[in-house]
């Protein structure tokens, strides 16, 4: 056995850097297992990615962001959107994220994860290709292998392949990215301005062409998106097309008491939403929390699991009817197999409730506070089914109580403010929303 620590985090992508990151910060003793193998792509990184990284020190990975554009959409043959998204080149991004981990003081091992078992003293994990003995022992295990982690689904959405190529531009090229839909599937073309990536996203089956006409095939896609194809126009091809599974997954055995899933490794969403960065960030920032609170407040772990679960596997079943919806306003092809699989699944229940279905209720939910999962009283509504217990950094259930018994006298803001030792502008803000949703508590 060569390294024993108190978290093993498998794989190295945004999720599992940024859950090593905060757990080093609690003080724990935190090995990161990565291999890279990402095939040379760009990535779109949404602003709230953005967001994620800063408030996760990730500044390195920041500094490997690439350029701001303006997303061209074309849906249902009109334009769409208009989305603002960050052109990274994600092999720079995935090693500049481990320059992050190693400063927080994780220790970052470049070698793929073998075989992974629970024993009686702990997870330990094989080296790929190396002799059983040896390995890695931890008290706790992070699966944060990405859409490569082994898994049980809970739900699996149509089996989606993304066919990929880079292509060298012809110098005084803009940077641009682009989305075009035709009746087998959708393509994003993304380009910084000296290299650009086509890539096609299909139904996986009927069987894709072997490896060695991948690019024939990806040659004869093109003709189906002449706007995409068009800016490719004196571009040279840079290696192999190659194929990613992207399919949206849902995995089971999300969380133990002394092990979590994350990122893509729990939930793989859909590329069209252009949010995988960005919710693999936002997992890895929530679970620190929950890892926190399974290590060192045992007793409160059925909170710590249920707040796991619920944020996981609620939200994913959620994102996936909002991806349903997004795909039935293409209605070009309705009979088509890729546009008809993906407009009904996975059901054809709304994915908000609708906003009159009840009115916003005060109840007990298990929230992260200051490093731990506690139970604690948030307000549910229609559109925030896991309830929202803060705004602006002031939590909203005493703050609504207190209002309603002080029947929001003057001066209730600015002594209310100076008691909390925020500014009066965040009370305001948590009053506004809290007059918006009028909760009720059990009882009222
Ligand atoms: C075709 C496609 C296009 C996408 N486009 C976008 C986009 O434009 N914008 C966006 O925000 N998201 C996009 N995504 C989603 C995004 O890539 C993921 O959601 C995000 O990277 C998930 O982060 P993660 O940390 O969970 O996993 P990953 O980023 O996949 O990281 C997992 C890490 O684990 C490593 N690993 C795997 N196996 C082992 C092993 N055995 N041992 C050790 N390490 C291992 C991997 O090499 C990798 O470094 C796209 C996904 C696909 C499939």
């Amino acid at each position: 056995m060569s390294a024993i620590a108190d978290v093993l985090v498998l794989g190295g992508g945004p999720a599992g850097v940024v859950v090593a990151r905060g757990l080093a910060a609690h003080g724990l003793d935190v090995l990161l297992l990565t291999r890279r193998r990402r095939p040379a792509a760009f990535e779109g990184l949404a602003g709230r990615a953005l967001d994620g990284l800063r408030h996760a020190g990730c500044v390195h990975a920041l500094a490997a962001v690439g350029v701001e554009i303006r997303r061209d959409a074309e849906w249902n043959g009109a334009a769409f959107g208009g989305n603002r998204e960050w052109i990274t080149d994600r092999p720079r991004f995935d090693a500049a994220l481990e320059r992050d981990a190693a400063d927080a003081g994780v220790r970052v091992l470049g070698a793929r994860a073998g075989h992974v078992e629970h024993r009686a003293d702990g997870w330990h994990v094989g080296v790929a290709g190396a002799p059983q003995a040896a390995g890695w022992r931890a008290r706790f295990l992070v699966e944060a292998r990405g859409r490569a982690a082994p898994r049980q689904p809970l739900l699996q959405g149509p089996p989606t392949t993304a066919l990929a190529r880079r292509y060298r531009l012809p110098a005084g090229r803009p940077a641009a990215s682009a989305i075009d839909t035709f009746d087998a599937g959708w393509a994003w073309f993304a380009g910084d301005g000296s290299e650009a990536v086509l890539q096609f996203f299909l139904d996986t089956a009927p069987a894709l062409p072997g490896r060695s006409t991948l690019a024939a095939h990806h040659a004869a896609l093109l003709g189906r998106v002449p706007a995409l194809a068009a800016r490719l126009a004196g571009a040279t091809p840079l290696g192999e097309v190659h194929a990613r599974q992207a399919q949206t997954l849902l995995s089971d055995d999300l969380v133990s008491p002394s092990h979590l899933r994350l990122g893509d490794a729990a939930f793989a969403i859909d590329p069209l939403s252009g949010h995988g960065v960005f919710e693999a960030v936002g997992a890895g920032l929530a679970a620190v929390a929950v890892i926190n609170t399974l290590l060192r407040r045992p007793q409160q772990a059925a909170a710590a699991m249920a707040f796991h679960r619920e944020r996981v596997a609620g939200d994913g079943l959620r994102k996936a009817r909002i991806g349903r919806d997004f795909y039935a306003l293409e209605r070009r092809w309705p009979q088509a197999p890729f546009w008809a699989a993906r407009s009904r699944w996975p059901d054809a229940e709304p994915a908000h409730a609708p906003a009159a279905a009840g009115a916003a209720r005060i109840v007990r939910r298990p929230v992260s506070r200051d490093g731990f999962i506690v139970e604690d009283a948030v307000v549910v509504t229609a559109e925030q089914p896991r309830g929202v217990w803060q705004v602006a950094g002031v939590p909203l259930v005493p703050l609504w109580q207190a209002w309603r018994g002080a029947a929001g006298g003057p001066g209730f803001v600015a002594g209310y403010a100076e008691r909390l030792g925020v500014a009066p502008a965040a009370v305001h803000a948590a009053l506004a929303w809290l007059r918006a949703h009028a909760p009720v508590a059990a009882g009222d």
